[in-house]
Formats: structure tokens, sequence, C-alpha cells
């Protein structure tokens, strides 16, 4: 079965992985801001959370307070929601082009800020549509990773997110330190400011295609190995940022692999250093 499907809420959504054959494959996407979907298509039911789970409340206290929000909801609200209320340390979230869900996925993060250092909590659902309360503690978190510990989840998913019992988030609670509106909304707009001067944000693009290796940059790396700006068919590695590569029209996802292997084998032969993908490439080939 292929479908694509969007929850009208919480509820909805238990009942119609419920009422999914056993062997149907889900895959969730927030605003699919890190994916490369192959030329063939993905097998699978699509669920897509953005314009679906969308709540968010903020509850404050004398130390700070809590944003309580659900998967769908995109970071950079979150970012702002935080600011207005005066909590500190969520600003880096409105850079990140992608839901909440995808950022607890991802442990998304940048300018020293990193999704899971804000998780108090996080909310999961099974395909049975059981909901359940999880700490940071039920995962190894890492640079771009994030691990389900075995002895809570006995069989871990793929990077398709076939195979295993599989649990997607639905909504976190995000710890948040008391600040000052006005230096978080300055914070903010210093931080957008440096990615519009050094992101590709105008062309179709996926982030960043390559974790950085210990000590160093992809971009570095890419561009030191002669890359920058070199096309395959409709994609290019970004004239602007060599850890983007960007669509200039036309481009096949079969192009943009081709460019991501061609960066891997160059930076490899030049440096011996392993890029390794930031970006999740999914699908069939056509
Ligand atoms: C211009 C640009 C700049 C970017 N800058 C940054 C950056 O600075 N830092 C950074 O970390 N990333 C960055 N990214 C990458 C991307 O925005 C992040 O990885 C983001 O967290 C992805 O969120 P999403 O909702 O779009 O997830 P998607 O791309 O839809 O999905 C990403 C992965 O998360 C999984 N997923 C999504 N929702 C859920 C859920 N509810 N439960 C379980 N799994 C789920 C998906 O199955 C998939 O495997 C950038 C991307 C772009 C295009």
């Amino acid at each position: 079965m292929r479908q694509a499907y969007m929850p009208a809420d919480l509820e909805d959504l238990a009942l119609f992985l419920r009422g999914l054959p056993g062997n149907e494959a889900v895959y969730l996407v927030g605003l699919g801001s890190n994916l490369l979907v192959r030329d063939g298509g993905l097998d699978a039911t699509v669920v897509f959370t953005h314009r679906a789970l969308r709540e968010a409340a903020v509850v404050t206290d004398a130390a700070g307070g809590e944003i309580r929000a659900a998967a769908g909801v995109a970071c950079p609200k979150l970012a702002r929601m935080a600011a207005v209320n005066a909590l500190a340390g969520a600003e880096f979230l409105a850079g990140i082009p992608g839901t909440l869900g995808g950022a607890l996925a991802m442990n998304a993060g940048c300018y020293g800020g990193e999704t899971w250092n804000l998780v108090q909590s996080v909310r999961t659902i099974d395909r049975a549509g059981v909901l359940r309360d999880r700490t940071p503690g039920h995962y190894t978190i890492g640079y771009r990773s994030v691990v389900r510990r075995c002895r809570e989840f006995p069989c871990v998913p793929g990077e398709d997110g076939r195979g295993g019992r599989e649990e997607w988030f639905v909504g976190a609670t995000l710890r948040l330190a008391r600040g000052d509106s006005a230096q978080s909304r300055a914070t903010i707009q210093s931080l957008l400011a440096r990615r519009i001067a050094s992101q590709p944000l105008g062309q179709p693009n996926a982030g960043s295609v390559f974790r950085n290796p210990p000590g160093d940059h992809a971009a570095r790396l890419i561009e030191a190995a002669g890359l920058k700006g070199y096309r395959i068919g409709g994609a290019a590695i970004s004239a602007k940022h060599a850890n983007f590569i960007v669509n200039e029209g036309g481009a096949t996802a079969a192009d943009i692999e081709a460019l991501i292997a061609l960066a891997q084998q160059t930076v490899c032969s030049r440096f011996g250093i392993e890029l390794e993908r930031e970006v999740r490439v999914i699908g069939e080939a056509a």
C-alpha cells in the first residue's frame, strides 16, 4: 500500500496506525527538510505531521519554563515562542527549517545549540497507537544522531524506518532557563543574518549534506578538493556553501546521489577522511 496521510489529531493518528496491515511500512515526515527521496518514490505509507500535530503551550515558573509542543510544530515557531516568553536557549531553532519531530529524530542543532540539550521528555506513539512518555535516558544522543537504547527498544529500525519495534515522536517538553526577551530576539536576528549570508537559501536544498568530521568542516574539505560549483545534471555543489547541494533546475535524486558519492570519494582519496551523510536518503531508484 502507498498512501500519504495527514492526521486530524493524535487520536486520529493512533486509530490510523492501529488499522494498518502489520507488514505495511510507515514513514513519518515533518517538513522533509533533511530528506532526499529517490526518483522511484517511497513504497510506504507516509504520515505528514506538519499542519497536523500543531499544539504548543508555554508554562513559566521562577527558574524559567517549559514549552510543551506537538511534533508537527515548526522549529522557528518554538524559537519565537521562547523568546516572546523570555525563555533562553531555543534561539538556534529559528534557523532550522523543520518540525519538532524532525529535530528530535535528527538531534538538529547549530551555533552551539542542540535539540536534545533542551528535552525534558518526549511522547512517542507505536504501531498499535500506544503512547509512551520517555526521557533522554531512553536514547543515546550524539551529534545529529539519536539512537534508541537496546534494553528499551529490543529491535531498532534502519535509516529508512523499516523493521524493528517502531516508535515515532508525537511531542516533547522542552525545558528552558529564564532569559531576556529582547536579547533572545536579537540573537535570533543575528543567527538568521549569518545563515542568509552563508547558505544558498534561495535554491532548493536539503541542508548540510554531510556531518562535520571531528575537528574539521565538511564544507572546507569539499572546497579544498576542488568540488565547489561542480555539477551533475541539474544538481550542483553550491558555490556559496560547499556542504550544500542545490537543485539548479530539473535535478533528479540520482544526480544528487551521484554528487554525494563523488564528494565522498574525492575527499577520501585526497585527505583520507570519510564523509558521513547527514541528509537521509530514502526510497527506490527509478
Ligand atoms: C536550508 C536548510 C538549513 C538547515 N540547517 C540545519 C541546521 O542548522 N542544523 C540541523 O541540524 N539541520 C539543518 N537542516 C536540516 C533539517 O532542517 C533538520 O534535520 C530538521 O530537523 C529536519 O526536520 P523535518 O521536520 O524537516 O524532518 P524531515 O526531513 O521530514 O525528516 C527527517 C528525519 O526525521 C524523521 N522524522 C520526522 N518527524 C518524525 C517524528 N515525528 N518522529 C520520528 N521521526 C521523525 C524522518 O522520518 C526522517 O528520518 C537544514 C535544512 C535546510 C534545508
